[in-house]
């Protein structure tokens, strides 16, 4: 058996949406850009894929564009408000994703814009209170960038309440909504979001196919530079077959959001009761009453020489889960969202992630392995 619980890194896709895309590759190769038949039928898939995207989103139709990846919407919303919105503070968080953390010191260094971070609580909250007194204190343009879910740890954001301060302060708000997106419902509108980043692979889509949101009262220019494709705001050749995936893998997760949503709940608390009657001293990372992702389960194990084996060990035991570390210069450190939450560096992290393909089989099968591999009651 090989049990799949990373599905926050990325979601196997749907066979549905394997096989619209087999279909669209082989019938509907023509190029977008093209008049003839073959070009208008690529482009009706593009454009369909766009109104799915649009009242997803409730947003309009010229709101949204196609792009490779979240990373590259994200970047090109950071660098792009900076350059043509005038742009010149932008407050964000210190557990972001590494495409905007890293947008930012990119933007940072060479002097384009100042940054400032909220606080967050050790459950990963950011600091409310202290947002507004930023946004209060800030005398420069300001743009809020602050994620909806996070990927480590699954707490997530209030972006109705961000967006009406963003509202009250008349400041432009970036929502990176990649973790939540086909999961929980997104309202461009009521949260006064002004761009938003989605990537396909997160909700049993394709890899290399994300979207962006442009609110139509604050128009970037290209981040790419060529032909006129995305109406002149991204050029490249549309990727036709990832973006019909991308489509059917949305319009399947809207369709079902509410009983894949139980469906994960049901996986993660059975998981979550088993860890805490089995082992001693386990903790969760993250927000565990309302405000979290079921989709994320980000266990604290003791420290110990079994725990810094685990994700190895689990990985040889024929389950996928992922580490709350990185490696730097050849030593394990805890993750940036894990150092920015005041998790103790000498415990060791594991996320696991679900989705509705996943069973409680899984999740029993799981738990028996881990005690095996660790000091369990
Ligand atoms: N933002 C968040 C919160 C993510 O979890 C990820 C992917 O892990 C990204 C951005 C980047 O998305 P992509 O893989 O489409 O570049």
């Amino acid at each position: 058996m090989r049990i799949y619980f990373d599905n926050a890194s990325t979601t196997p896709m749907l066979t549905a949406v394997i096989d619209h895309m087999v279909k669209v590759s082989r019938e509907d190769f023509g190029n977008p850009s093209s008049i003839h038949q073959h070009g208008r039928k690529a482009k009706s898939i593009v454009e369909n894929a766009r109104k799915l995207v649009a009242k997803a989103l409730n947003a309009s139709l010229g709101e949204v564009f196609f792009t490779s990846s979240a990373t590259e919407a994200n970047n090109m919303i950071l660098k792009n408000a900076v350059q043509d919105l005038g742009i010149q503070k932008i407050i964000s968080s210190p557990t972001e994703h590494h495409c905007v953390l890293h947008s930012l010191d990119y933007l940072t260094l060479h002097n384009k814009c100042m940054v400032e971070y909220i606080e967050v609580d050790k459950y990963g909250n950011i600091n409310y209170n202290h947002l507004e007194v930023l946004l209060k204190n800030s005398n420069a343009k300001t743009m809020v960038s602050v994620m909806h879910g996070n990927n480590e740890i699954g707490t997530m954001t209030d972006i109705e309440k961000i967006g009406m301060m963003c509202k009250d302060y008349q400041t432009l708000f970036h929502c990176d909504s990649v973790q939540t997106i086909g999961k929980y419902s997104i309202d461009v509108q009521a949260a006064h979001i002004s761009f938003l980043s989605g990537s396909a692979h997160k909700f049993h889509g394709p890899k290399g196919v994300g979207f962006v949101y442009i609110n139509n009262k604050n128009i970037i220019s290209p981040y790419i530079h060529g032909g006129a494709q995305e109406r002149n705001m991204r050029a490249g050749t549309e990727n036709v077959t990832g973006i019909a995936g991308l489509a059917m893998a949305l319009e399947l997760a809207v369709q079902n959001m509410d009983s894949n949503r139980n469906k994960i709940q049901h996986l993660r608390q059975v998981f979550k009761q088993r860890l805490e009657k089995e082992f001693d001293d386990i903790q969760f990372n993250g927000r565990q009453d309302d405000l979290f992702m079921s989709h994320v389960l980000s266990v604290s194990f003791p420290p110990g020489p079994k725990a810094d084996m685990l994700v190895m060990n689990l990985d040889i035991a024929g389950i996928s889960a992922s580490s709350g570390s990185a490696c730097s210069a050849g030593i394990e450190e805890d993750s940036h969202v894990l150092v920015a939450i005041g998790h103790p560096a000498e415990r060791k992290t594991i996320r696991f992630s679900f989705s509705a393909l996943n069973t409680d089989e899984e999740i029993h099968y799981t738990v028996e392995k881990l005690k095996s591999m660790t000091s369990a009651k």
